[in-house]
C-alpha cells in the first residue's frame, strides 16, 4: 500500500487501522513502512482517507503473498484459495478429514500488531516436517513450500511478512506428544508468536482423547465443540474412518 504524498493532508485518521504500526504520520503527509506492510487493505478499505491519498500498488511476486495472507478477500492467483487455512478445519463433521485416532494440527504463526516473516512460518514448520508429518495439501501456506517433505519454503518468500500463516497437518494421536515437544522447542528459536489448535473426534464414552496429552505437556487450552445438528451432510460414513 502507499500514500501519495501530493495528496496527504497528514490528518492521522488512517493510522490506527494499520494492525501492524507501518504508518507514520509526519507534519506534511503520512508515510508507510514498505518492509513492514503487510498488505491487508485495512488503512484503504476503513480509513476512508478524506483526500484520497491512500492507492493500492500493482502486486507482483512474491509480495502477492502479503495480501493473500493478510487480506481475507485476496484469492492467491498461484492457488486459487482465498484465507490463510482451510475451512475443512472446522467443518470436521462433514469431511472426515480427522479420523478417530487422530488429531488436527492448526498453528496459526504471527498475529495482529507482531505479523509473522516468512522465514519463522519455515522454521516452524520444519520442525514439524521432521516428525514425518503431512501437510494438508489444499491450505494456501503448503503451497508456498518448495519442498513439502522438510517444510522448506520458496527462497523468495522467506522475508514476506504477513499478519499470520496458518500451517496445517494431521497426525496420529501418539505422535501429538512429539509435536507439542517440538513446538515447545522451536518457539526459542523465533522472532513472534503462534497459537495452536489441535482437532480431534469425541471418543464414544463422550472423553476428547487429546486432553490428556495437552495436560501432560503442560499446554494450556480452551476446548470448544462442534456439534452438527443437520446443517452439514457427512461425506464419509462413520464406518468407513
Ligand atoms: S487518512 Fe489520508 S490524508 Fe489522512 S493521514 Fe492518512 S493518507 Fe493522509
Ligand atoms: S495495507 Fe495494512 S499493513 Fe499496510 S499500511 Fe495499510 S493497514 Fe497497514
Amino acid at each position: 500500500m502507499l500514500i501519495d504524498p501530493e495528496k496527504c493532508i497528514a490528518c492521522g485518521q488512517c493510522e490506527v487501522y494499520c494492525p501492524v504500526g507501518a504508518i507514520t504520520i509526519g507534519d506534511e503527509c503520512a508515510e508507510i513502512d514498505f518492509d513492514e506492510c503487510t498488505e491487508c487493505y485495512n488503512c484503504l478499505r476503513m480509513a476512508h482517507c478524506p483526500a484520497d491519498a491512500i492507492y493500492q500498488q500493482k502486486l507482483e511476486w512474491p509480495r502477492t503473498v502479503r495480501s493473500v495472507l493478510s487480506d481475507v478477500l485476496t484469492i492467491a492467483p498461484e492457488s486459487g484459495i482465498s484465507g490463510r487455512g482451510t475451512e475443512e478445519m472446522k467443518t470436521n463433521e462433514v469431511t472426515g478429514r480427522f479420523k478417530h485416532g487422530w488429531a488436527g494440527i492448526g498453528i496459526e504463526v504471527g498475529r495482529p500488531v507482531v505479523g509473522a516473516r516468512f522465514y519463522d512460518v519455515e522454521k516452524i514448520a520444519m520442525a514439524m516436517a521432521k516428525l514425518g508429518v503431512e501437510f494438508e495439501s489444499s491450505n494456501p501456506t503448503t503451497s508456498l513450500m518448495s519442498d513439502v517433505k522438510t517444510g522448506k519454503f520458496k527462497d523468495d518468500v522467506l522475508n514476506e511478512k504477513v499478519l499470520s500463516a496458518i500451517i496445517e497437518f494431521s497426525v496420529p494421536l501418539e505422535t501429538l506428544d512429539q509435536v507439542l515437544s517440538g513446538l515447545k522447542q522451536v518457539s526459542r528459536q523465533i522472532e513472534t508468536v503462534f497459537s495452536l489448535c489441535v482437532a480431534s473426534r469425541v471418543a464414544p464414552d463422550g472423553s476428547i482423547p487429546t486432553h490428556s496429552v495437552m495436560h501432560q505437556n503442560g499446554v494450556w487450552f480452551a476446548p470448544n465443540g462442534k456439534t452438527n445438528v443437520g446443517l452439514g451432510r457427512p461425506l464419509i460414513k462413520e464406518d468407513s474412518i
